[in-house]
């Protein structure tokens, strides 16, 4: 009789979990997979894929108003939310039976069910407590919104709820200044929300480029989103149809909603990880090493969890990583430098590579380039809105150490630089690359001035000519 029921059990079906049953099925072990609500986990279930869904939803809006100037004219639109979340949750729920598919032809065992650890080698299932054991245990719960303790917080939604609403306010309050924030800010103001942000910091998306924070603020004011810094919720009090929010400056805001994007944190509590021995770090993400193994050796994690780089692909490329190294004796380890990211929001951001203060703190000689420009399409549909590009080049060496985007598929293009920064890219490389007329990403291999700062002005002194 085999000494336990299965070689690997992974807790949580999303993009980590279920990447990594599925390779170490093919490598050959005999693996099983517990998941207490959907296969497909935060990214497919509630989070990037539903999300972006609604992004191209709110971004028709910009689309009727620009074709104008292309010499179309419209009879005024209308949207239906209970039409646009029908069709998302009928995508969702396709995707759902494709990654059961995917499991089930691997021939992964799958529980409906919620799994925690008894001992390092053993499971309890479900309600009933029924044990299997497992000579490898993979810890993949992912994260969940988090949300401050502050008077009345639980009249507030969640980007959980935010895809299931049964109708759209006519106003939202979205406090926080992170993806989640700015990303429904941009859907919600799209969809014709009145739309506020209440952000504690100075300046939203703190961590990324200052001058692609202070573009985007500038975008969205344009768009109408109002945005408030340097302000904090202290209560919610439910009205009649709708909230009185109370800022800690004692003033008092009226709105239809209000939703919390104030980050995530890792799905470690009752799963019996302590119990077992699995050490938790702040905010108790569980500890692993590069190879994702925990304190306990038979027990690893990937992902969310791990709160390491919270990203699907990151999480995908930990769980694949996982099982190449234990199932397939090929140790790999993920590589957490040059993540590429964006912020869904309209116009987007994307960024790879290191931003402007902290590439100035790690090379003497930083050489910066930039572009702001108006994009091709919008002289014509007269749209106010400006593209930016930035480029930072190690001085020395000339190779690419950040590029940063603002504007229309600025997602799309932080992938392709990626690649570049990936193979060590030089800023000659660039040059030397033929540009593609009439493009955005042109400009990318067209930027030969280095930006330098203008001469700080002396007090009295007059402006030039
Ligand atoms: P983020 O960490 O991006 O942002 C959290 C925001 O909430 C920050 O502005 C933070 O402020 C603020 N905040 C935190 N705690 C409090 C508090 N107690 N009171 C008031 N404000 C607070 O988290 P999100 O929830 O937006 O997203 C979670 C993660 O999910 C992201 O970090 C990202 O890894 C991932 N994600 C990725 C997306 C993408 O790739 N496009 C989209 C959505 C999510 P401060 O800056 O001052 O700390």
């Amino acid at each position: 009789m085999a000494e336990f029921d299965f070689d690997l059990f992974v807790i949580g079906g999303g993009s980590g979990g279920v990447r990594a049953a599925r390779i170490a099925a093919g490598h050959g072990a005999k693996v099983a997979i517990a998941e207490e609500y959907r296969l497909g986990g935060t990214c497919v279930i509630r989070g990037c894929v539903p999300k972006k869904l609604l992004v191209y939803a709110s971004r028709f809006r910009d689309e009727f108003e620009d074709a104008a100037g292309f010499g179309w004219s419209l009879a005024k639109p209308a949207f239906d939310w209970p039409t646009l979340i029908a069709n998302k949750d009928a995508e969702i729920a396709r995707l759902e039976g494709l990654y059961r598919a995917g499991l089930e032809r691997a021939g992964v065992a799958i529980y409906e069910a919620r799994a925690e650890l008894a001992d390092p080698h053993t499971l309890s299932l479900g309600a009933g407590q029924r044990k299997i054991t497992a000579r490898t245990i993979l810890v993949a719960t992912g994260g969940r919104p988090m949300v401050p303790q502050v008077p009345g917080a639980n009249h507030a939604i969640t980007s959980n709820e935010a895809f299931h609403l049964e109708a759209l306010p006519k106003s939202i309050l979205i406090v926080g200044g992170g993806y989640i924030a700015v990303e429904f800010a941009g859907i919600f103001n799209g969809l014709g929300v009145d739309t506020t942000l209440i952000y504690r910091g100075p300046k939203i998306l703190r961590g990324f480029d200052e001058e692609l924070r202070d573009h985007l603020t500038e975008e969205l004011l344009k768009r109408g989103i109002d945005i408030v810094c340097n302000a904090e919720v202290a209560a919610i009090d439910k009205g009649w149809g709708h909230y009185h929010v109370t800022l800690s400056d004692g003033s008092k805001v009226e709105t239809g909603k209000v939703m919390y994007a104030t980050s995530r944190v890792p799905n470690s509590q009752a799963l019996g990880l302590e119990a077992v021995g699995v050490e938790l770090g702040e905010k108790g993400a569980i500890i692993v090493d590069k190879f994702s193994r925990t304190s306990v050796a038979s027990i690893y994690a990937v992902g969310d969890v791990t709160n390491r780089v919270n990203l699907t692909p990151v999480a995908i490329r930990e769980g694949h990583a996982f099982a190449d190294t234990v199932f397939g004796n090929r140790p790999v380890c993920v590589d957490h430098e040059l993540v590429p990211t964006a912020v869904f929001a309209t116009p987007e951001i994307g960024a790879v590579g290191l931003p402007e203060h902290l590439a100035q703190a790690r090379y003497p000689k930083l050489d910066v380039y930039k572009a702001r420009f108006r994009p091709l399409k919008h002289t014509l549909s007269g749209r106010d809105e400006r593209m930016f590009m930035k480029l930072l080049v190690d001085g020395e060496s000339g190779r690419i150490v950040g590029c940063h985007f603002l504007g229309p598929d600025a997602a799309e293009l932080t992938q392709m630089a990626a690649i570049a920064l990936r193979v060590g890219a030089t800023k000659a490389d660039f040059d030397a690359t033929m540009a593609l007329h009439p493009t955005a990403s042109e400009e990318l291999v067209t930027m030969r001035e280095k930006w330098v700062a203008p001469p700080k002005r002396v007090a009295g002194e007059k402006a030039g000519p």
